[in-house]
C-alpha cells in the first residue's frame, strides 16, 4: 500500500516553525509564493507549511496539498481569538465543525450557506479531533506544560489551568479588535467557541476532495480591544511551543 502522507498547514510562520524544525529527511518546494517543507515526524511522512492569513491563502494552499503532494489528511494548527466568554487565552479549541460568519447570500439561501453546497457547517474528522484532544489534555495538565514553558512566561498571559474545548469554530476575513465585532459574532451565532481567518475554508476544500480534516486553534487573544496586543506577544513567545508539541507529539 501507499504510504499516507499528512498535510499540516497554519496561516503563519509562529504557528508552523516550532514543527518544520523537527522534520527529519526535510526537503523545501516553493510553489506559488508558499514553501512546502516535506519530511518526517516518527513514522509520519507530512509536508508542512504556512499558507499566509485569510480564506482565499489557506483555501488555495489547502488544494497545492491535495493535488501537487498528494496529502490523504490535513491538520490546520494556529491561534485564535476567543469568543465564548469562558475561553480563557492559552486554552485550546479543537474544531467539531467549521462556520464561514462572512458568508452570506440571503434572502436567496439562508444566511452562512455556502452557495450551491447548501452547507453552512463542516464537521471535522472524528477519530483524528478525538485522538488530538486527549493529546492535548495531557500536554495543558500542569505537570507537562510547565516543563515546556517558564512559569513567568505563561503568568505573563495570565495561563494557569488551560483547558481544551470540543466545537464550532467560526472563520472570515476579519481580524475582530473590537467589542463589538465580538458581540455581532456572538448573537448571531451563539454556540462559537472561538474566531479565526482560515479553517473554515480549509475545512470546505477537505470536504469537496473528501478528505479527513481537523483544526486546532490555541487561543491568542480574547477578540476584542486587547486583541492586537495580546496576539503579537502570544505569537512570539508561546505558540510556537504549543504548535511543536501537540503535532510532534501526536506522531511519536
Ligand atoms: N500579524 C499579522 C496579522 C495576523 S491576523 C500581520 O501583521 O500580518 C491573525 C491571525 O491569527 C489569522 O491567521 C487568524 O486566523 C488568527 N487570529 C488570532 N486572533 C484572531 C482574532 N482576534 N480575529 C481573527 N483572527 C485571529
Amino acid at each position: 500500500m501507499e504510504e499516507q502522507i499528512i498535510g499540516i498547514m497554519g496561516a503563519i510562520p509562529q504557528e508552523v516553525d516550532g514543527i518544520i524544525a523537527i522534520l527529519q529527511d526535510k526537503t523545501a518546494v516553493t510553489l506559488g509564493n508558499r514553501t512546502y517543507y516535506q519530511g518526517r515526524l516518527g513514522k509520519q511522512q507530512v509536508v508542512v507549511v504556512y499558507s499566509r492569513i485569510g480564506k482565499v491563502a489557506a483555501s488555495a494552499t489547502a488544494s497545492a496539498l491535495l493535488l501537487r503532494f498528494h496529502v490523504s489528511e490535513i491538520i490546520f494548527i494556529g491561534v485564535a481569538g476567543g469568543i465564548a466568554p469562558h475561553i480563557a487565552v492559552g486554552d485550546v479549541v479543537v474544531a467539531r465543525d467549521l462556520v464561514q460568519y462572512d458568508m452570506d447570500v440571503s434572502p436567496l439561501r439562508p444566511k452562512y450557506e455556502i452557495p450551491l453546497l447548501n452547507k453552512t457547517y463542516f464537521e471535522t474528522n472524528e477519530l483524528r479531533s478525538k485522538a488530538v484532544l486527549l493529546h492535548i489534555e495531557n500536554f495543558l495538565s500542569s505537570a507537562v506544560l510547565s516543563t515546556k514553558i517558564a512559569v513567568e512566561e505563561l503568568n505573563k498571559f495570565a495561563i494557569k489551568q488551560p483547558k481544551v474545548y470540543f466545537g464550532t469554530i467560526a472563520s472570515g476575513d476579519q481580524f475582530f479588535s473590537t467589542n463589538q465585532q465580538k458581540e455581532d459574532l456572538q448573537r448571531a451565532l451563539p454556540q462559537v467557541l472561538c474566531v479565526e481567518m482560515e479553517g473554515a475554508a480549509v475545512a470546505q476544500i477537505c470536504y469537496e476532495y473528501n478528505i479527513p480534516c481537523s483544526v486546532i486553534r490555541t487561543i491568542s487573544d480574547k477578540a476584542n480591544q486587547e486583541a492586537s496586543f495580546s496576539f503579537e506577544s502570544f505569537v512570539q513567545q508561546i505558540s510556537q511551543v504549543y504548535g511543536q508539541e501537540i503535532i510532534a507529539k501526536l506522531f511519536q
